[in-house]
């Protein structure tokens, strides 16, 4: 597998001519090379985009939706190649990425496609005295920058808004799950975008991420990752003043209250905690239970997990495929030993393992999923982010504490609650310091919603017509009567 740029319509690689590993992580084996890009690579992606925009800003919104639409088809079409193409570089389940990753990005082209034809702007009127209209321009070239735990899904997110609003883009997957962005960039020029228009350039984050971040010509930066990295980008945009789009970690609380309908919440309380071997940044890693409810419900919840076997990625049964790669499971079994010291009882997994009766993938990086309790909810395993299969489950006895405790942590991404008393879910899900609340379900998603963080968990909305109001700048046009 060789993944190369695009830049300027062509697929080239890095000026420098080094190249990085990917590595299949079900397997622990190298399986091919991206483009080790740098400063001199993003320059001339940044240089194409610029020299498109004043063209693609001026096309009409019926043509650009149009590039999209085409977009969306071609990612329908090879739906299959992509869905395992993305197991293989992620280790997620290709069930998973058959039924997730795949139709959600074909449904967020198709969404900006549709979107922007109905995307509308203000206008205020002074009785009498004058009217004020507001233009929304596209802003020139923008940095799409997106993790690797839903690789294609979350690229599109960025770039299908951007690239709607009549930006141009310079993107940067993820340089441990390159392959469908990769995959992605050879039917750009088939879905019509004019050269330039789009770009994809490979590399590290540190290196041609930051060269990225750094251009004085990039206008904004939309970005998703860890918060270390978000509070890294924005030390570096923001006295540029660049537009930052910054979507961050998470540390999100499932709670489940004694009243909820108990098989549909424990039932999805396992999709929360593991699915995509607990690496989306949604899921729920502290589940709080009210006391009363609290031993039925762990011992329920430990049954079923001490069930859930990971498998080959690439069989269609698999439920819980491989971790991301070797340092992310070695930091996820390092959270497994912090737990021990802070006097956490593993409740289920807790090590490493692999597939059974799969001896090519016994290098492969595997992590049982499991279930801590008995720490207490100020711990560092309940306020760091550790994005696995590990979950803790801790009780609590009153709706006052619930909050208090879901609230407690840095993060403010997401939450679920679990009742059927509709007045208690409207002030629980009120009181939770967080960007999204699921009542009674978990990852229900509206793409017209607003999607994003407080707190360290990010600054700004995705999703909607707020991502095409970060895409564009507003600009207000007075006219006396
Ligand atoms: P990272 O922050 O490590 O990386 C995210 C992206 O930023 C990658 O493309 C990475 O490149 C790049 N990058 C790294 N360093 C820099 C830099 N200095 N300048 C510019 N770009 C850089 O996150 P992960 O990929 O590890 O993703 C996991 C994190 O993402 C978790 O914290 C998770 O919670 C969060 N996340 C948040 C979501 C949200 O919507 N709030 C959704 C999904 C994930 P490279 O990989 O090549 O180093």
């Amino acid at each position: 597998m060789e993944v190369l740029n695009l830049i300027q319509g062509k697929h080239v690689s890095a000026k420098g001519g080094e190249w990085l590993d990917i590595i299949n992580p079900s397997e622990g084996k190298v399986y091919g090379r991206i483009p080790r890009s740098g400063a001199e690579d993003v320059s001339m992606a940044v240089e194409s985009a610029e020299k498109a925009f004043k063209c693609w800003a001026a096309t009409p919104i019926s043509v650009r939706s149009k590039c999209l639409t085409r977009l969306a088809d071609l990612v329908a079409q090879n739906a299959d190649l992509l869905a395992k193409a993305e197991s293989t570089d992620n280790g997620k389940p290709v069930s998973l990425a058959n039924s997730v990753d795949i139709p959600r990005a074909e449904s967020n082209l198709r969404f900006y496609s549709s979107a922007i034809t109905h995307f509308a702007s203000e206008s205020h009127s002074m009785e009498g005295v004058a009217i004020n209209y507001t233009l929304r321009k596209p802003l020139g070239v923008v940095a799409c920058i997106s993790p690797w735990n839903l690789p294609l899904y979350l690229f599109t997110w960025k770039i299908a808004p951007a690239l709607a609003a009549g930006n141009c883009v310079v993107a940067k997957p993820s340089e441990i799950t390159p392959v469908t962005a990769y995959l992605l960039s050879t039917w750009v020029k088939e879905a019509g975008f004019p050269d330039g228009v789009f770009n994809i350039i490979h590399g590290l984050g540190t290196e041609v991420g930051d060269a990225l971040v750094r251009h004085p010509k990039v206008a904004a930066v939309s970005f998703t990752g860890g918060t270390a990295t978000g509070a890294h980008i924005a030390s570096v945009a923001a006295p540029k003043f660049k537009k930052l789009s910054l979507e961050l970690g998470g540390k999100n609380a499932a709670v489940v209250f004694n009243d909820c309908d108990f098989e549909e919440a424990l039932a999805t309380t396992i999709r929360s905690s593991f699915a995509n071997q607990g690496q989306i940044c949604l899921c729920g890693s502290r589940i709080l239970v009210e006391r009363s409810l609290y031993p039925k419900f762990r011992d329920a919840l430990v049954e079923k997990t001490r069930n859930m076997q990971v498998g080959d990625p690439q069989d269609p049964s698999t439920k819980m495929g491989a971790l991301v790669s070797k340092d992310h499971r070695d930091k996820i079994l390092s959270y497994i030993d912090i737990a021990r010291q802070e006097g956490g009882k593993i409740l289920c997994g807790g090590t490493a393992t692999t597939p059974k009766n799969a001896p090519h993938l016994s290098n492969g990086y595997y992590v049982q999923p499991t279930i801590i309790e008995g720490l207490d909810f100020d711990s560092r395993v309940n306020m760091e982010e550790i994005f696995g299969p590990v979950v803790t489950i801790q009780p609590f006895e009153s709706d006052e504490e619930a909050v208090e405790i879901a609230n407690s942590t840095e993060f403010g991404l997401a939450a679920t609650v679990w009742t059927k008393d509709l007045k208690r879910a409207h002030n629980v899900a009120a009181a939770l310091e967080t960007g999204i609340v699921w009542v009674n379900c978990w990852l229900l998603r509206d793409l017209r919603t607003p999607f994003g963080g407080v707190k360290n968990s990010g600054v700004g909305r995705e999703g909607g017509f707020e991502a095409l109001q970060f895409f564009t700048e507003p600009q207000n046009v007075c006219i006396k009567l």
